[in-house]
């Protein structure tokens, strides 16, 4: 069972960064208004989530641990229903099974909380603890039992931005929760959980980016699409600051991107790339999201329709400005 959790491990937990995306996302799941993220040595040190969630029930926090224990797949038809980020049940078993982990959660219903402390997947410590509602998580010495996998860590700045990067794009995808992203005492960002996705923009990207981008709506029988694109005079020499939001859930389609970039220079220069989010709302049974374990690769069944609502969509806004 730990040397599984091990295994699965090395499929959900390749980096810090999917720790922080793992935990992150629970967070989501149990309905959190406001979620910290504290971070010491990019992650491999320390890696904390506070959140004031649901919690979890002093009779589940055991199980939570445990693989597919919580699986929320039960058959085929599962798949295509699923609502919550999380689905497989295996994040929190891996996590914990090559880090030493901290959990101390209370639900709003028990007058209780619990505190969990385990190392390598195992369980040291559990009692009951004091609590307001909501989880605690926190993840140190990550990997210390997996040396080759401390191998394919990168520079603790590779590792910061991609962090910065996920935390980002969930933030952009939850414009009703506020979250904080502190590392080793510094603040990198905060946004205000206000539900209005300029307002997320602007925290993340600035106040004075944020106000040079254009806002993109378009929809049909199958897509519904709102967004926002920059204006040509803030574009990047990077491909990493488009962000595609579908259903509620950051993807990571490269059709997608492709249809913002044809969108954006059709009428621009070339190798210059905009800062892009947009929001895509269609009917769960057109995406399948089982595609690989971290869930961010997504097969959509009407994609080249949806590129070319998203391009003709990106290119009338631009139009508007008379460029
Ligand atoms: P999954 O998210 O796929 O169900 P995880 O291993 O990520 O599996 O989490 C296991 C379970 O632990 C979740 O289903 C949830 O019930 C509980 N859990 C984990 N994190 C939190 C949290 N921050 N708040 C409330 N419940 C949580
Ligand atoms: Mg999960």
């Amino acid at each position: 069972e730990r040397l599984a959790n091990q295994i699965a491990a090395g499929e959900v937990v390749e980096r810090p960064a999917s720790v922080v995306k793992e935990l992150v996302e629970n967070a989501i799941d149990a309905k959190a208004s406001q979620i910290d993220i504290l971070i010491e040595e990019a992650g491999l040190k320390k890696i904390q989530i506070v959140d004031n969630g649901e919690g979890i029930s002093q009779d589940d926090v055991e199980n939570a641990f445990k693989r597919h224990a919580t699986s929320k797949i039960h058959n085929r038809d599962d798949l295509f229903r699923i609502r919550t980020l999380g689905f497989r049940g295996e994040a929190l078993p891996s996590i914990a099974s090559v880090s030493e982990l901290t959990l101390e959660t209370a639900t709003a219903d028990e007058p209780q909380g619990s505190y969990l402390f385990l190392k390598g997947g195992k369980i040291e410590e559990h009692r009951a603890t004091a609590l307001r509602t909501g989880t605690k998580i926190t993840v140190e010495n990550l990997f210390f039992n997996t040396p080759a996998r401390l191998k394919y860590v990168k520079s603790l700045q590779t590792e910061l931005s991609n962090i910065g990067d996920i935390v980002n794009r969930m933030a952009l995808s939850h414009p009703n929760i506020a979250f904080r992203l502190v590392h080793d005492g510094h603040k990198m960002m905060t946004t205000s959980g206000s539900g209005d996705l300029k307002q997320t923009v602007a925290g993340i990207y600035g106040v004075a980016t944020a106000k040079k981008m254009l806002k993109v709506e378009a929809n049909d029988l199958d897509f519904t699409l709102q967004g926002y694109i920059s204006l040509p005079e803030v574009t990047r020499a990077s491909r990493n600051y488009l962000s595609v939001i579908i259903n509620g859930r950051y993807i990571k389609n490269y059709a997608l991107n492709k249809a913002i970039i044809q969108g954006y220079q059709s009428k621009l220069m070339v190798g210059r790339f905009p800062i892009a989010v947009l929001e895509i709302t269609m009917d769960p049974l057109l995406v399948d999201v089982n595609v690989h374990p971290t869930k961010q690769e997504v097969r959509l069944s009407k994609e080249k329709e949806l590129m070319d609502l998203i391009s003709r969509a990106i290119a009338e806004s631009l139009r508007q400005i008379n460029l």
